[in-house]
C-alpha cells in the first residue's frame, strides 16, 4: 500500500509525461522512479531510495530547493522538460498531507534562469502553423516579452533568422531545413480556440486589429495556449506584438550567416563581436536583431545613419552617455519579470535604478537636438516618469533580496506597516529594558536576554549564579556553564514581538505585490523604455565603432551599381590590428556583373568575397561599412556558397553537399541579389568542376530574371577567358610579388585574369632544382601546344567541351531547365552530366 503522499505523486506524474517532475518535499526537490534514474544521471547527483509504503522502496534523487534553477536550467539545456511542484502550503498549516501542485513546466523556449540565458540574445518559443496552404508564424520571448508574426514566405525565413529554442509544430514534416529547435507537436488548434486564446490574452478585437493572417493567428494561440500549460504568468509580458512584413528585409539564410561569421560562434570573431561596443545587454540584442533583420528601405536606413553619424560628430557626448548607459540593467528582461509576477525586492531595486538613469540619459542627449531615430528614442524614455514615482513611493531605497527581515517598504507609504514596525521597535527596546530590570531584580551581572530559532527568547544566567535564579525562572535549556530560563513576562513579549513581525512581512509582500501590479498594468511603458535604450545605446555604439576603425556611411542607389573603394573585410581588419589589412576596391555596373577572381591559395580571394558581402550587410543593418567609399544597392538577398563544408550526418558528399547549396542559389538569386561562390566545383574532379562553374557562371549572367551580382573564386584558371564571351564577365587576380626568395601576397585585388605560369615561378623561387623547374616548363609548353593534360586525358577529350564548340555536355547543360529542377533532380541531373564526361574526368573527390 503506497502512502499518501506516494499517490499524490503518481497522480501528477500523471499528468506530466516525457517530463521530469521535481516534487517539493521540505527543503528538497525530488524525483522518484525513472525520472529519479535520469536526473541522477545527468546531473551527477547520488541515486538512492526511500521507503513509500509498506514493502515499497522507490528510486530518489533531490536537489536542496535554493539550486533548483540551476539544475532545472541544466536539464532544459540537454534537451528536457522539467515540471516544478510546490507545496501549495505551509506544512505547519496544514493537517493531513500537504496540497502540491505543478506550477512551472520549464521548456528550451520558456527557461528565464537568468544564468542559462545569453544577455546578448532572445530566447525564442516559436509556432508554426498552415491555413488555406499558407504558412504563419509567432515567436515569442518570455524574459522581455517580445511577440514576432510573419506569413508565408517571410514565416520560413523568420523561423530559420530568429534561430527559436523551442518550436511548436502540428506536423514535424513541416519544419523547414536550418530550422534546429527543439520540436514539440501540439494538435491542431481550432479556429474557435484561436478567437478565444487571442481576445483572452489581447482584448475582444485582438483578431483583427493585431494579427494578419488566419495562419499567424493560430500560430500566436498555439503560443499562448502553450504557455498557458506550462507557465501561465509568463502571459503576463506578452503585450506588445509586431509583423514581420514580406519583402522588408534583406534575406539572409543560416548557411551565409555562418559563413559571413556574422555573430560569434564557438568563441571566433565575428561581425557581432567587432560591431558590438553596446554598453548595455538592451543594445546588444537590438544589434543581434538589425544583424538579423537586414532593411530594404532607403528611408529607415537613412534615419539608422542619421543617427550614427550623429554619434560619430558628438564624441563628448557619446562618451557621457556611455557612461550612464553602462549603469543601466537590463531594463527588457527586468520588465518581463514584472509581467510574470516573479520580480522580487532587488529585481524592482535595479529597475529603479535603470529608469532613473534613463532619465538622466534623455536629459543629457537631448541638448543637442539629435536626429530623429536617437530624438524618438530620447521621447520614449519619458514613459520612465511613470512607473518610477510608483517605485519611489512604495519601495524603500535600499531594499534587502527577501521579505523575512522586513525593510522592503519604504516608511511613510503605509501607515499600517509604520505602527508595526514601530511596535517591533518597540518590543525590541523592551528586551533590553527588561535585561536592566532584570539584572537589577537578582543581582546577577552577567545576565543576558538573546534568542536563538529553536527556544525563542531566553535568560541566560551562568552556573556559577544558579542559586541566586528567582523563582518564577522556569529553566529551557542546560548549556555547559550556564543555564537558559523564560518568563511569563518574556514569553508574553515575545509572542506580541513574533506576531507583529509576521504580520508585518505579511503587509509588506502585499504592498509590494500591489506594486508589482501596478508596474504590470503600464509594463507597455517599461518595455517601450527598454527598447528605447536599446535603440540609443546601439546607435551610439556603432558611431563608436566607426570612429574607431574608419567606417563610412554608405548611400544606396536604386540601381544595380555597387562601388566600393578603400574596402576591407571588418572582422579580419579587427583582427589584424590597424593599418596591417590591405584595402581594396569592388565595382560592380551595367558592364560588370559578375567578378571572376583567380588567384593561387592563401592570397586573400575568399576575404575578398567575404569582405563585399559583409559591407552590404553592415550597410543594410544601419551601421556604417569599412570603406572609404561606399555606395551600394538595396540587395534583396545574400547568397554564399562557400568552402567544402563537408555534411557528413546527413550523409552526403561534400560535392553532394556543394551542388545542393549552389542549386538553392540559382532557383531563388533576383537581379537584386548578391552572389557570392567560393570555389564552386572544388569537390569534384577538375573537369566535372570546370564544367559546372562555367555552366553556373553562364546561368548567372545569360538569365535575365536571375543576373544577380556575382562573386566567383576559383582557381580554374581557364574560366578567365569566360570573359572573352560573356560581355558582363570581368575578371580580377590577388597581386602577388617576389622578395628575394620569399613570394609575398599583397592582397591586392587587381583586374585581369592572373598568370598562369604561377606555380612553375613559385616553384624556382622556392629552390627546386633548375633541372626540375626546366623540364617543368618546358612539359608545360608542350601540354599546351599539344592539348595534352598531365593526367593523360587529351585536350580534345575534354577541353572542347569547355571552350570549343558544343560537346555532349555542354548540349546536355543547356536542355536543363534549370528553374523546373528541384535539389535533388539537380543532383540527379549533374551525375547524369557527369556520365557524359571522358572516363578519366569522372572519378569523384569524396
Ligand atoms: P584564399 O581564399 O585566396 O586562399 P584567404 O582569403 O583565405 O585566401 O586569405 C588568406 C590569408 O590572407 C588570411 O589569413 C587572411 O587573413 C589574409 N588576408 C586576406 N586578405 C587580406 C588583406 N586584404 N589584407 C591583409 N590580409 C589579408
Ligand atoms: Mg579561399
Amino acid at each position: 500500500m503506497p502512502t499518501p503522499i506516494r499517490r499524490q505523486y503518481l497522480e501528477l506524474k500523471q499528468r506530466y509525461p516525457d517530463t521530469i517532475l521535481f516534487f517539493r518535499l521540505g527543503d528538497f526537490y525530488e524525483t522518484f522512479d525513472e525520472d529519479a534514474r535520469l536526473v541522477a544521471e545527468e546531473l551527477s547527483i547520488t541515486l538512492t531510495s526511500k521507503p513509500m509504503g509498506k514493502d515499497l522502496r522507490v528510486p530518489l534523487a533531490g536537489v536542496p530547493h535554493h539550486s533548483i534553477d540551476g539544475h532545472v536550467a541544466k536539464l532544459v539545456a540537454r534537451g528536457h522538460r522539467v515540471a516544478v511542484c510546490e507545496q501549495m502550503a505551509d506544512p505547519a498549516d496544514v493537517k493531513g498531507i500537504v496540497p502540491r501542485e505543478v506550477v512551472r513546466v520549464v521548456t528550451a523556449g520558456t527557461v528565464t534562469a537568468e544564468n542559462s540565458l545569453d544577455a546578448t540574445a532572445p530566447n525564442y518559443l516559436a509556432a508554426l502553423a498552415f491555413r488555406q496552404g499558407k504558412a504563419g508564424v509567432a515567436l515569442a520571448d518570455i524574459t522581455t516579452g517580445e511577440v514576432r508574426l510573419a506569413s508565408g514566405d517571410e514565416a520560413t525565413r523568420e523561423l530559420i533568422r530568429s534561430a527559436p529554442a523551442e518550436l511548436l509544430v502540428e506536423d514535424e514534416a513541416d519544419v523547414p531545413a536550418g530550422v534546429s529547435a527543439s520540436l514539440r507537436r501540439q494538435p491542431q488548434i481550432s479556429d474557435l480556440a484561436v478567437e478565444a486564446e487571442l481576445a483572452r490574452q489581447f482584448g475582444e478585437h485582438a483578431r483583427e486589429g493585431l494579427v494578419g493572417s488566419d495562419a499567424e493567428a493560430a500560430a500566436l494561440a498555439r503560443i499562448l495556449a502553450y504557455l498557458r500549460e506550462t507557465y501561465p504568468a509568463a502571459l503576463g509580458a506578452l503585450q506588445r506584438v509586431r509583423t514581420v512584413a514580406s519583402g522588408d528585409t534583406l534575406a539572409l539564410d543560416p548557411r551565409t550567416l555562418r559563413n559571413l561569421d556574422v555573430f560569434p560562434v564557438d568563441g571566433r570573431h565575428s561581425l557581432f563581436g567587432v560591431l558590438n561596443a553596446t554598453r548595455s545587454a538592451m543594445g546588444a540584442r537590438m544589434l543581434r536583431a538589425w544583424l538579423t533583420r537586414p532593411l530594404r528601405s532607403p528611408e529607415r536606413l537613412a534615419e539608422r545613419h542619421d543617427s550614427v553619424e550623429w554619434a560619430l560628430h558628438h564624441p563628448i557626448e557619446t562618451e557621457q552617455a556611455h557612461a550612464i548607459l553602462r549603469s543601466i540593467p537590463d531594463i527588457g528582461r527586468l520588465a518581463g519579470k514584472v509581467g510574470a509576477r516573479s520580480a522580487g525586492p532587488r529585481d524592482l531595486h535595479a529597475l529603479r535604478a535603470g529608469l532613473r538613469a534613463t532619465l538622466d540619459l534623455g536629459g543629457q542627449l537631448n541638448r543637442h537636438s539629435p536626429p530623429s531615430l536617437l530624438a524618438e528614442g530620447l521621447r520614449s524614455l519619458a514613459s520612465a516618469a511613470e512607473p518610477l514615482l510608483s517605485l519611489d513611493a512604495a519601495l524603500d531605497d535600499d531594499p534587502p533580496p527577501t521579505f523575512d527581515e522586513g525593510g522592503v517598504i519604504r516608511p511613510g507609504f503605509s501607515p499600517e506597516i509604520d505602527s508595526l514596525r514601530a511596535l517591533t521597535r518597540d518590543a525590541r527596546g523592551f528586551l533590553l529594558g527588561l535585561e536592566r530590570l532584570e539584572r537589577e531584580r537578582t543581582g546577577i551581572r552577567s545576565l543576558k536576554v538573546g534568542h536563538n530559532r529553536v527556544f525563542g527568547y531566553y535568560i541566560e544566567i551562568s552556573s556559577a549564579n544558579a542559586g541566586a535564579v528567582p523563582e518564577h525562572y522556569q529553566r529551557r535549556q542546560t548549556l555547559v556553564g550556564a543555564e537558559r530560563y523564560v518568563t511569563e513576562e518574556l514569553k508574553e513579549h515575545e509572542s506580541r514581538l513574533v506576531g507583529a513581525r509576521d504580520r508585518l512581512v505579511e503587509l509588506e509582500r502585499q504592498a509590494f505585490a500591489q506594486l508589482v501590479e501596478t508596474l504590470a498594468a503600464g509594463i507597455a511603458a517599461l518595455q517601450a523604455v527598454a527598447e528605447a535604450v536599446a535603440t540609443i545605446d546601439l546607435v551610439l555604439a556603432l558611431g563608436t565603432v566607426a570612429s574607431r576603425h574608419g567606417y563610412v556611411r554608405p548611400t544606396f542607389n536604386d540601381g544595380d551599381h555597387l562601388r566600393l573603394a578603400g574596402a576591407r573585410h571588418p572582422v579580419v581588419e579587427a583582427a589584424l590590428g590597424p593599418g596591417r589589412f590591405v584595402p581594396n576596391e569592388c565595382v560592380f555596373d551595367a558592364d560588370c556583373q559578375v567578378i571572376l577572381l583567380t588567384g593561387p591559395n592563401m592570397s586573400g580571394k575568399s576575404t575578398y568575397l567575404r569582405q563585399v558581402a559583409l559591407i552590404a550587410l553592415m550597410a543594410q543593418s544601419g551601421s556604417f561599412v569599412s570603406a572609404v567609399e561606399a555606395d551600394l544597392p538595396l540587395f534583396d538577398r545574400i547568397f554564399t556558397r562557400i568552402g567544402a563544408q563537408d555534411d557528413l550526418a546527413a550523409g552526403q558528399s561534400t560535392f553532394m553537399v556543394e551542388m545542393v547549396e549552389t542549386a538553392q542559389i540559382l532557383h531563388q538569386a533576383t537581379p537584386q541579389s548578391l552572389v557570392v561562390l567560393d570555389e564552386v566545383g572544388r569537390g569534384t574532379s577538375t573537369f566535372d568542376g570546370m564544367a559546372i562553374a562555367r555552366a553556373v557562371v553562364e546561368f548567372l549572367h545569360n538569365r535575365k530574371e536571375i543576373s544577380a551580382r556575382t562573386l566567383f573564386a576559383t582557381h580554374y584558371h581557364e574560366l578567365t577567358s569566360l570573359a572573352d564571351v560573356l560581355p558582363r564577365v570581368r575578371n580580377a587576380h590577388v597581386a602577388v610579388h617576389e622578395e628575394g626568395t620569399e613570394v609575398v601576397f599583397e592582397h591586392r585585388i587587381v583586374p585581369g585574369p592572373s598568370d598562369r605560369s604561377y606555380g612553375i615561378h613559385v616553384a624556382r623561387l622556392a629552390g627546386l632544382p633548375a633541372a626540375v623547374v626546366n623540364r617543368a616548363e618546358h612539359l608545360l609548353g608542350e601540354f599546351e601546344a599539344n592539348g595534352h593534360h598531365p593526367n593523360g586525358a587529351t585536350a580534345e577529350s575534354v577541353q572542347p567541351a569547355l571552350f570549343g564548340g558544343p560537346a555532349p555536355v555542354e548540349t546536355a547543360l543547356a536542355a536543363i531547365d534549370v528553374d523546373g529542377l528541384t535539389p535533388l533532380e539537380a543532383i540527379q541531373k549533374l551525375y547524369e552530366l557527369r556520365a557524359l564526361l571522358p572516363a578519366p574526368a569522372r572519378r569523384v573527390r569524396q
